[in-house]
């Protein structure tokens, strides 16, 4: 669990004799095994806050905690050991290989050779990297996409129990983003890391936000679940940053799970219950079928989900 109490970043401009503040009095809790989009519009101070949690940058007020412990007080070691971090611009070492990049924090560790070598080949083919083709590739020799693939293993090497990304998906054109969206939330299904994910992107954040820190100015506007934020905006700041087509965002914030009721499933096409309502409604349009069936976890069929029951929603 991350905390953050009563987090304040101050500049002090000696130009106009007024301090800014990047951050101010913020206060809010990430909690364990979930997606927290931190969203808001560009300059609200989401990289700030970011930053402060892995100690890039040094709050001017208040305390972050991290499982009740300040990271002022814990070592940098202990804090690379326990938060990955995947960056805007990916940032990826050009003159070493893939196998090398992954490897980086685990060498600064001190794992074993062995020991590291087996974890490279095991994230690379999580990401969906055939270690064969990539290790040896240097970054510069791969996609955009693959390249934040590669960024998105290095941050999760050495296994932390917290992972903060700064716009991971922002370089990508929407396709890539979409592939590398739905992967992501794969791989988080199975891992359950604790994260913090920043974001301009509305939809991003109702997509793979199990909640969304929606930030104004350095200040904590809302934190809900994606449902919360859109059905239950708590100020005007809040719906008119989702905007006007929050129907459509609205079902992207909703999974096909929940909305699903008993029916006939048989001949309709399958889409997962984890999968956002808005795709559902995709794969509908695109198999020209007027319902899916939803399949949980287990492989089971859920239930049946209809374009009625999406009007609705
Ligand atoms: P974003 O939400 O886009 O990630 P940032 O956290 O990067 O925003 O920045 C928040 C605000 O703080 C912006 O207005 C930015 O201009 C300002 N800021 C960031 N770094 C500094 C700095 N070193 N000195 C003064 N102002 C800064
Ligand atoms: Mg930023």
């Amino acid at each position: 669990m991350i905390e953050l109490r009563h987090l304040e970043k101050r500049y002090d401009s000696p130009a106009t004799g007024n301090p800014f503040y990047a951050v101010k009095d913020l206060s809010l809790t990430f909690p364990d095994g979930e997606i927290t989009a931190l969203l808001g519009p560009s300059g609200c101070g989401k990289t700030t806050t970011l930053r402060m949690i892995n100690r890039l940058i040094e709050p001017t007020a208040g305390h972050i905690l991290i499982d009740g412990q300040d990271v002022m007080e814990l070592r940098p070691e202990e804090l690379r050991r326990r938060v990955g971090y995947v960056i805007q611009q990916i940032g990826l070492f050009p003159h070493l290989t893939i196998a090398q990049n992954v490897a980086t924090v685990p060498e600064l560790l001190g794992w074993p050779k062995a020991k590291t070598q087996a974890r490279v080949g095991e994230l690379l083919a999580l990401v969906e990297l055939e270690p064969n083709q990539f290790a040896d590739k240097r970054p510069a020799q791969l996609s955009g996409g693959q390249q934040q693939r590669v960024g998105v293993a290095r941050a999760l090497a050495a296994d932390p129990p917290v992972l903060l990304m700064d716009e991971p998906f922002g370089a990508l054109d929407p396709l890539a983003r979409d592939k590398l969206q739905e992967a992501f939330r794969e791989i988080q299904q199975s891992l359950k890391k604790t994260i913090v994910m920043v974001t301009h992107d509305i939809d991003e954040a109702l997509k793979l936000g199990d909640k969304v820190a929606l930030l104004d100015a350095g200040s904590l506007s809302q934190f809900g679940t994606p449902d919360d934020l859109v059905r239950r905006p708590d100020s005007d700041f809040v719906q008119q940053f989702l905007g006007d087509d929050a129907l459509l965002r609205q079902l992207a914030g909703l999974r096909a799970g929940s909305l699903a009721r008993a029916g006939d499933a048989s001949g309709l096409p399958q889409v997962s219950a984890s999968l956002d309502a808005r795709s559902a409604l995709s794969v509908m349009l695109r198999e020209r079928a007027e319902a899916v069936a939803v399949v949980g976890a287990g492989g089971q069929i859920s239930g049946v989900l209809s374009f009625h029951d999406l009007e609705r929603a």
